[in-house]
């Protein structure tokens, strides 16, 4: 037997002195480099009593090393569970303990408050791994072999447990198998057409599906190449762009980007792929990205319990709003809340997925993971429709659906109104608790600093253009909407802010 993810992806590599990583700075690492480095963290790892399906948890600033740690978990056959780097200690103890994590990787500079926290959720060792990639895990590193003999892991064995972002309540671990990380870089690299001609930007936190499975794996599994940044920032990109072919950000790295003055058609002429993804690109983004740079956005679809669902096409429209088709080997279908039954093309309903991506279920909440299933369907808990001509758009998620009166109410179709209105940023509509109505329409808006808007006329120009019903009872002003590392706007801090406009 083989180590099913590792081995795949190796197989795939066709140049072993072809560079794998590298940082602006000019740390460079090769294929064969990440065979010896990932060796030495397999060896650490196991020399500290990891076993097959240990949990190897994470709480690290972002480093090339994290990576190689992140492969040498799954060669020593470990599950890995990267953590939000914003985690407070108490939060920290709540995903160590529930994971039961054997061992723990945190910043020296956190070490000793969290070596207590982690003693009590019996996690065994911790080490530590800074931002440069130092620590006491890269020093045992440093120490080993740098041969390992992987360890055998089924398609179906666990490869990661990674944990939603907690956008909509207390974050859920999925378990990731071999086979589901396999099966969606492998869809991944052949509908975005990666070659190991390809550089990517790494710009994204790599605690999350996009910049850990998405980025990295896409990259080893076409045998690419990555410039790793700290962190996002414009104009490193924008210089990178030079010597790179694709760049994968969430919507703000766009809007920020934007606000460059240097980002122009010839800026980036050597760009081959612009890739969004993990909350809604605004269409005005994708009409502006294009007349400033000559290319489409490509939107897809995803999530921490499937990876991607769907891409818009790499060949063929890429049209704003939608996130595209399913990907190679994914099904997706919509039904009805109601009934259950899939509905027609252009109806609104809950977006169900399947596919060898799906997750195995959420960890340790085998009642939470049946109630997420439906007839060997994955309930994402997204609404959306499919169009008449087979693009998926995503309208909401079904706990931001505002029911006002006995009427549904999706916030999407309400924002883009909104948006569309002269002197607007962007907006977010909520649903507030209402004595009458059950819950009230409202909007949140950000208007530009030199819009003369006001709550009257934002709903005056609604008026006529949405059904009564749908229009915002208040309309609130802020300089920004709350979002979270990943850019998803944090709908339940503004209904918690707002929760007595009405009362
Ligand atoms: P939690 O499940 O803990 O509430 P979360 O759903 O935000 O958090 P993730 O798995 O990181 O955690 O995010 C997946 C969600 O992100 C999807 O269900 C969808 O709502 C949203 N999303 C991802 N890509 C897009 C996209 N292109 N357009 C709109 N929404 C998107
Ligand atoms: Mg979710």
């Amino acid at each position: 037997m083989t180590n099913h993810l590792f081995d795949t992806l190796r197989a795939r590599q066709p140049e072993r002195q072809r560079v794998f990583i590298e940082t602006p700075e000019g740390t460079v690492y090769t294929y064969a480099d990440l065979d010896r480095r990932s060796a030495q963290y397999a060896n650490a790892l196991v020399a500290l009593g990891l076993k097959p399906g240990d949990r190897v948890a994470l709480q690290v600033e972002k480093s090339i090393e994290a990576i190689f740690a992140y492969l040498g978990t799954v060669r020593a056959g470990g599950v890995f569970l990267p953590l939000n780097t914003a985690y407070t200690g108490p939060e920290i103890e709540y995903f160590l303990g529930d994971a039961e994590a054997r061992i723990f990787v945190c910043d020296p500079a956190r070490q000793s408050p969290l070596v207590p926290v982690a003693a009590g959720q019996g996690v065994a060792h911790v080490l530590t791994l800074d931002a440069h990639g130092r620590g006491s895990l890269s020093d045992a590193a440093d120490a080993a072999s740098t041969s390992f003999a992987d360890v055998a892991r089924a398609p179906d064995d666990l490869a990661a447990l990674l944990y939603t972002s907690g956008t909509t309540g207390r974050s859920k671990g999925a378990m990731l198998t071999h086979a589901n990380l396999v099966s969606n870089a492998l869809a991944l690299v052949d509908t975005w057409r990666f070659t190991p001609a390809d550089v990517l930007i790494h710009a994204l936190p790599i605690f999350h599906t996009h910049g850990l499975f998405v980025a990295c794996n896409v990259t080893l599994a076409a045998g690419s190449s990555m410039i790793f940044l700290p962190k996002f920032d414009s104009e490193a990109i924008l210089t990178l762009m030079d010597r790179a072919s694709v760049l994968m950000g969430v919507p703000t790295f766009y809007t920020r980007l934007l606000k460059a003055p240097n980002l122009s058609p010839e800026a980036a002429a050597g760009m081959r792929l612009f890739i969004s993804g993990s909350a809604p690109l605004l269409a005005d983004t994708h009409r502006e990205w294009r007349a400033r740079t000559g290319h489409a956005i490509l939107e897809r679809y995803g999530m921490t319990e499937t990876g991607m669902n769907t891409s818009n096409p790499y060949e063929g429209e890429r049209i704003a709003g939608t996130v595209g088709f399913p990907l190679p080997g994914v099904s997706v279908r919509v039904v009805s809340p109601e009934t259950g039954r899939e509905i027609s093309a252009g109806e609104i309903g809950m977006i169900e997925v399947s596919g060898p991506n799906v997750f195995k279920g959420y960890w340790r909440m085998p009642e939470k993971t049946a109630a997420e299933f439906h007839d060997g369907w994955f309930v994402t808990g997204d609404l959306g429709l499919i169009d008449a001509k087979g693009y998926v758009q995503i309208v909401g998620r079904g706990k931001d659906l505002v029911i006002t009166g006995g009427y549904n109410v999706y916030p999407k179709e309400i924002e883009s109104e909104i948006d569309a209105l002269p002197g607007v940023v962007e907006s977010a509509v909520i649903g507030l608790p209402h004595a009458d109505f059950g819950e009230g329409v409202t909007a949140v808006v950000v208007a530009r600093p030199e819009a003369t808007l006001d709550e009257k006329a934002v709903i005056e120009a609604l008026e006529g253009r949405l059904a009564r019903y749908k229009l915002p009872k208040r309309v609130i002003f802020v300089d920004d909407l709350p979002r979270n590392t990943m850019g998803k706007v944090q709908k339940n801090l503004l209904r918690d802010q707002y929760k007595a406009l009405y009362a």
